[in-house]
């Protein structure tokens, strides 16, 4: 993914650095509403020190200096786009590996609600939902409906949820590498530009593994997300269904599969309020993907820790032998 977010990154810095070079290579100004300068007067200090004389030099051409304040603004804006940029990066022991669920053992009972194929206007009532609850989802992405309700995108993202890449045509049939390069590249931009998003989260379209997507979001360092839970949409299961397959699934360290539309959805959101209050009376909290990929490291890393240490002290503990 660090190609992929240098690359973006790059090629918009590059277009508005550009623009803003060009502007002052051609002369293109920048509408600003300070008078131009019509000549500066210079102090110049004498070596001796003491009185000053007074240079006049010629005035500087206005067009210029507005086009120099062209150029600044376009590096403050860049400024501030990464100052406004999101990146939902995963520990360095996920990227370019594949994961289901992060079975928890903490004590602390956690859940990843995940939804595809959006952003469109089903997303809405999902959002209400999780907005009412407090709680925070993961959402991936098709490219191409990022780019018919970029508002909707931008709404999901400023209500703190996580985004993950579902490529741009959602295609099932395997595909070669340009087509996956282009199809998880073009939406990573797309996400990037109309939100400020960078993620390294991925996810195939229809889960499958072997159609060339997942193979190069791998080579990416791009996390492949799965799912442990699976509510079959697909198949039009009932509210009540879809409420007793997440429900009897469930355990630590899940990560729930839903979808936020595409076609008949009404028993999805029918569904939602009944599966989170359920939940939360379990004891569950509910995190992002990226949370939980993080909460996950920690505890390998605290096991890993721990199983040093025992090897250490087992090493350095002088021989028991009473026979000796
Ligand atoms: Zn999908």
């Amino acid at each position: 993914m660090a190609e992929i977010q240098s690359l973006v990154w790059q090629h918009k810095g590059f277009v508005t650095l550009g623009a803003a070079l060009s502007s002052f290579v051609l002369g293109v100004t920048v509408p600003v509403h300070s008078p131009p300068p019509q000549g500066v007067k210079l102090q110049v200090p004498r070596l001796t020190g003491g009185a000053e004389e007074i240079a006049e030099v010629p005035a500087v051409k206005p067009g210029v200096e507005q086009r120099v304040k062209g150029f600044t603004l376009a590096v403050a804006t860049i400024e501030k786009e990464k100052a406004n940029s999101v990146t939902f990066s995963v520990p360095a022991r996920f990227q370019g590996q594949i994961f289901y669920d992060l079975t928890s053992t903490a004590k602390e009972k956690v859940v990843a609600l995940t939804f595809d194929d959006g952003p469109w206007p089903d997303t809405l009532p999902v959002l209400d939902i999780l907005k009412r609850n407090n709680i925070k989802a993961t959402f991936f992405w098709v490219g191409r409906h990022l780019q018919k309700y970029p508002d909707i995108a931008r709404k999901v993202v400023a209500e703190g949820h996580a985004i993950g890449n579902h490529t741009w045509n959602h295609r099932y049939e395997p595909v070669d590498e340009p087509t996956a390069a282009k199809e998880i590249g073009s939406t990573a931009a797309l996400i990037y530009k109309i939100t400020g998003v960078s993620t390294s989260l991925f996810r195939p379209p229809g889960g499958y593994l072997d159609s060339g997507f997942a193979a190069w979001a791998q080579k990416q360092k791009m996390a492949v997300a799965m799912w442990s839970t699976d509510t079959q949409e697909s198949s039009y299961p009932s509210s009540e269904q879809i409420v007793r397959t997440v429900l009897d699934d469930i355990q630590s360290g899940g990560v729930v599969l839903m979808h936020d539309g595409g076609g008949e959805h009404s028993a999805t959101v029918r569904a939602l309020p009944q599966i989170i209050a359920e939940l939360k009376k379990r004891g569950y909290k509910f995190v992002t993907l990226p949370e939980l990929l993080q909460m996950k490291d920690k505890q390998l890393q605290v096991a890993a820790a721990a199983k040093s240490a025992n090897r250490a002290g087992g090493q350095t503990k002088p021989p028991v032998n009473p026979e000796q």
